[in-house]
């Protein structure tokens, strides 16, 4: 399933959508973010506003502190503000005794940790929550979107955006939800800064503005540099998925090397972006760093020699400083790591949007559709998406119900393409589909699949008992029905294996025989009780006497079921009321009903040959 296709494009093309390209992205991700639990976002912002209180509290008590260890009088820089705590603090009580400011500021660092501490968890939470539903939304997306359009894309793509870079928009909501707590504390340490001391705020202000000059190509950089990592990690993860599910052919031609060797070629592209990023952002905030330093310099030489401002005044300026500047870094480079981590956010938007305009329609309610009279195909074509050549064209052909209806044709004829059209996976581009003269079509299709059923040449099995890969099928269903369903595809050998039906059948059913997996996925199908099954090569991998076994259960669902089979096996062609031959030459034909070169034909079989 969702094989590689011709028709497959890179991620790369699509992510070229206003989100993609950084500038929407924050926002779009800040809107879903709200979206996702307005009620945690509330109260995360609610906390955070309480941090910015005690912050700004605990840096305006930095002057009633001073005043009351002696350092510094109601003289100079922020008399009004020293008035103003210190006219606080008398109004609640408080004395102005070094104990009783030292106390005060024990009450706000409680405050501050212990909103820390609640800040933490509902964000944390919040994160959670959101990248849970981003991966829930792309997953119900997968889900609904068409079996056509899924066959263009490939499949280990999708993987990636489920896996790393849902992970990846985690950490960008993470970083926007950080860097909304940073902007709100530094904010209000500016506010205090300008009322505490105001040069020392007007040097912060033009650092932060040299930052901001500074921050925006380096953010820019950071964002071309997520970009890469985004999609050099698609491309990892499609070498992987190649590299696990072709490990048995690697082994045989002795090319697992080879894998290898790729592998790490691509790790240390991954790594160097990483790394890339490391040294720009690390770089970014050493420099800046360096840059207050030499604004702090500047400040004490300005504060001391040019306007001669007291020891203690002093020591003023220079806390606030140390306050004010690190936030304002720390500020930056959560930017930048917010900017590397958005174009995972893009790329997960831009998948989630293209299969949801992509998605089948809904479908109607009520119960399966039965089939009493027949399936009309009429004319019926089909081209891939982006393939150059239609795979059908011009087939038409009646199976009547409850019988059973053979397609043959050599490799590439087009018999797996027909059989997924009259499963309702796809539709035709051209020419229609009529089940019980009910077009197969738009909203029907979803609700004709709840009546069909089928074994591919390929069965797949979950890694999980028998016993669940037969409630897979047909949820609800009892032991009684599944070990009718196993008798009649001739899979009774499950009774002798170790735990009965409780065995584990390994990765892909890969403890189990090619036979044995074909009988247990055909008695999944035949629990499901489908109106339409489809059966290809369903005796492929067997035995004569198990093939003679399945023969025997097909002859017993003649009045129950229509069976539709995929072969080449004469045994299984002699059964088939009528017979449908692809060949090479049906795309150039409309129908015919020549007689096919069959084994001796049952009295009232007819052989359709198009070609
Ligand atoms: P058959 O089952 O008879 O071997 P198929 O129905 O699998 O034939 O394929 C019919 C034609 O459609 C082939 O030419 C094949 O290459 C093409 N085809 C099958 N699947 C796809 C796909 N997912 N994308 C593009 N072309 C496809």
């Amino acid at each position: 399933m969702l094989d590689p296709a011709p028709a497959q494009r890179s991620g790369s093309q699509r992510d070229s959508s206003p989100a993609a390209r950084g500038g929407g992205g924050a926002r779009a991700l800040a809107r879903d973010l709200v979206a996702t639990a307005p009620g945690h976002f509330a109260l995360a912002a609610l906390l955070l506003l309480t941090a910015g209180v005690t912050e700004a509290f605990g840096l305006l008590m930095i002057v009633p502190l001073l005043q009351a260890a002696g350092l510094i009088d109601a003289g100079g820089e922020g008399v009004a503000v020293v008035e103003a705590v210190t006219g606080f603090m008398t109004s609640l009580g408080l004395p102005l005794s070094l104990p009783g400011v030292l106390a005060a500021f024990l009450v706000l660092a409680a405050i501050r940790s212990a909103t820390a501490w609640g800040r933490g968890v509902v964000t944390t939470r919040l994160r959670m929550k959101f990248t849970d539903r981003v991966r829930c939304d792309l997953y119900a997306a997968v889900a609904d979107a068409s079996w056509g359009h899924l066959l263009g894309r490939r499949r280990s793509d999708i993987q990636h955006m489920l896996t790393d870079s849902v992970g990846r928009v985690g950490h960008a909501a993470f970083l926007l939800l950080q860097l909304a707590v940073g902007t709100t504390l530094t904010l209000f340490q500016f506010a205090i800064a300008v009322m505490v001391a105001p040069a020392t705020a007007a040097v912060a202000a033009a650092l932060g503005l040299a930052l901001a000059s500074v921050g925006g190509p380096m953010v820019r950089r950071s964002h071309r540099i997520g970009h890469d990592l985004t999609e050099k990690g698609r491309v990892l993860r499609g070498h992987t998925t190649d590299f696990l599910d072709g490990l048995k052919p690697a082994k045989i031609h002795g090319a697992e090397h080879a894998h290898v060797e790729r592998f790490r070629q691509q790790t240390a592209e991954v790594r160097e972006r990483q790394v890339a990023f490391a040294t720009l952002s690390g770089g970014t905030s050493a420099a800046l760093s360096f840059a207050s330093a030499v604004a702090l310099a500047g400040l004490v030489w300005y504060a001391l020699a040019a306007s001669g401002l007291a020891l203690a005044e002093l020591a003023l300026l220079a806390l606030v400083f140390a306050r004010v500047t690190p936030a304002m870094l720390r500020l930056l480079q959560q930017v930048q790591a917010l900017a590397n981590a958005l174009p995972a956010q893009a790329a997960a938007a831009g998948m989630r949007k293209e299969l949801r305009a992509a998605a089948e329609p809904a479908g109607t309610g009520g119960a399966a559709p039965a089939l009493t009279r027949g399936i009309e195909v009429r004319n019926v074509g089909f081209v891939y998406p982006g393939a150059p050549a239609p795979a059908l064209r011009g087939v038409s052909c009646d199976i009547p119900a409850q019988g059973i209806f053979a397609v043959t044709g050599p490799s590439g004829a087009g018999k797996t393409t027909l059989a997924d059209l009259l499963l309702g996976l796809l539709e035709p581009s051209e020419g229609a589909i009529h089940a019980d003269g009910a077009p197969l079509r738009g909203a029907a299709l979803r609700r004709w699949r709840r009546a069909t059923a089928a074994v591919p040449q390929e069965p797949f099995l979950l890694h999980e008992s028998v016993r669940s890969n037969l409630a897979w099928s047909r949820p609800g269903a009892t032991e009684a029905e599944m070990r009718e369903a196993l008798e009649l595809a001739a899979a009774d050998f499950v009774d002798d294996l170790e735990q009965g039906l409780d065995t584990v059948v390994g990765d892909r059913g890969g403890r189990l025989s090619g036979g044995e997996r074909q009988r247990v996925a055909l008695a999944a199908a035949l629990l499901r009780q489908p109106a339409l099954l489809v059966l290809d090569e369903p005796t492929g991998q067997l035995d004569r006497d198990n093939e003679a076994r399945v023969i025997e259960s097909l002859r017993r669902l003649r009045g129950r079921a229509t069976v539709v089979v995929i072969t080449h096996g004469d045994a299984l062609l002699r059964e088939a009321d009528q017979v449908l031959t692809l060949d090479a030459c049906h795309l150039s034909a409309t129908s015919a009903d020549a007689a096919s070169p069959l084994p001796p034909a049952k009295p009232d079989r007819v052989s359709l040959t198009l070609g």
